[in-house]
């Protein structure tokens, strides 16, 4: 017999109930383009420009009206069009005009003729096939309408989309101001890299993981360090992270043996709400208000602080800053040798995909407890296995979800 894990709360409903509470709370600033890398979009960007924004070519060539070329392959060439440089003169009846990719074709043009499919004499040119309307001409709008929605508010700036709003002209965005998150973890064995340790000391490491995954988001991380289990300390940083940032996050001292504690603490300063999630790793969670921040408190087990960050609080934080949030992409493996799970909980293995002979395959990275940091670090993807599951046989079909953005 297991223990009893019919109260446990499912993610879903965990994470419906707290994104149901958010909304975000980033005023938004107008930024020159290049340092708005990595800032959320505060508005749609509707295209100001038709893209391209005039008829041209997509190859080197010559421009062609069909009539010239219904009763004869030959025409003379009138001129020369280059990009930047259009062709202005006149374009008798029986001449082509040279031209070069991203020139305007000129007025009147059917076609564009690569140059690989003439022959050239001098300014006399013969055409080797006989061109269809249209070809090799890019038309004006083709790409991007004016006025279109070219970039949703909430799109969260790459390197992908500057050179799409400069091919715009768009000089600046209106960007939201980075969210900003205050941390700490909690426990009087932890010390910080750095310092020696003394028996039954351990290097505080949720730190240096929630940090950098608030760094991947965009997030501005006020780092209060270590408290240790002392109620007057706590309540100062948790007063301190009230007052100074849009968010606390901590991790540590939320499991049944220290939640008392903190959520005596909590109780007084704002409203907080201790989960048992029906998750694994990760299954002691907080989650409330202070004063003016959001609270979010994490288990102290590194595994399944990573863990509760990358699928709970990290879609929350996106709806804080006014992110869109993308759910996570998961695929279908082959499990390439027994998984030990028991039911009750969603399982969140960590495992290492492979292509295999017969598709993608899955496999154990050893040690699935949530103590274990190998585990995750030679991972990369979840294995995720069904609440309901148990043990998994070599052979069988799981779901796997890639490593997003945070954990890669
Ligand atoms: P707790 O949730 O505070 O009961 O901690 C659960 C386990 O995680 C204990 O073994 C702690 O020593 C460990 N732990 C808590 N916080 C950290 C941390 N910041 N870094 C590394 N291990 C931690
Ligand atoms: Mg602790």
């Amino acid at each position: 017999m297991g223990f009893d894990t019919s109260g446990l709360l499912p993610l879903s409903d965990a994470l419906q109930g707290m994104l149901e509470q958010l909304a975000c709370c980033c005023d938004s600033e107008q930024l020159p383009l290049p340092d708005a890398l990595g800032r959320v979009l505060a508005s749609d960007i509707a295209s100001p420009l038709a893209v391209p924004p005039f008829d041209n070519s997509a190859m080197d060539g010559y421009a062609v009206r069909l009539a010239d070329l219904a009763s004869g392959t030959q025409l003379i060439m009138a001129g020369k069009a280059f990009a930047g440089q259009p062709y202005q003169g006149e374009w008798p009846a029986g001449h082509c005009v040279r031209i070069m990719t991203g020139a305007p074709v000129p007025a009147g043009t059917d076609a564009v003729v690569m140059q690989e499919e003439t022959q050239a004499d001098g300014d006399r040119i013969t055409f080797l096939a006989q061109p269809e309307p249209g070809q090799n001409i890019r038309r004006a709008g083709s790409d991007i309408g004016k006025g279109a929605c070219v970039l949703p508010a909430g799109t969260r700036l790459t390197p992908r989309e500057m050179p799409l709003l400069a091919s715009l002209g768009v000089a600046s965005v209106a960007v939201r101001r980075p969210l900003k998150v205050a941390i700490f973890s909690t426990g009087d064995e932890l010390k910080p890299v750095g310092t020696p340790l003394a028996h039954g000391d351990i290097y505080d490491s949720n730190r240096y993981g929630v940090r950098a995954m608030l760094a991947r988001m965009g997030c501005d991380c006020l780092d209060l360090g270590i408290i240790p289990d002392e109620p007057a300390q706590l309540r100062a940083a948790f007063i301190r992270a009230d007052e100074e940032a849009d968010v606390l996050i901590t991790t540590g001292g939320v499991s049944v043996g220290e939640a008392d504690f903190t959520k005596q603490l909590l109780d007084e300063l704002g409203e907080i709400g201790f989960w048992k999630l029906a998750i694994k790793p990760g299954k002691p969670f907080a989650f409330g208000r202070l004063p003016r921040a959001w609270f979010f408190g994490l288990p102290g087990n590194p595994v399944s602080a990573m863990v509760t960050f990358d699928q709970l609080v990290q879609p929350a934080l996106a709806k804080l800053a006014g992110q869109h949030f993308e759910r996570p992409l998961q695929l279908q493996a082959i499990a390439a040798e027994p998984l030990k799970k028991s039911p009750g909980r969603l399982d969140f293995q960590r495992g290492i995909m492979s292509q295999g002979p017969n598709g993608l395959e899955v496999r154990s990275t050893g040690s699935q407890d949530s103590a274990v940091f190998s585990s995750l670090s030679r991972a990369n993807c979840y294995i995720v296995l069904e609440r309901e599951r148990g043990r998994v046989a070599a052979g069988e079909t799981v779901t796997v979800e890639p490593f997003g953005g945070l954990l890669l």
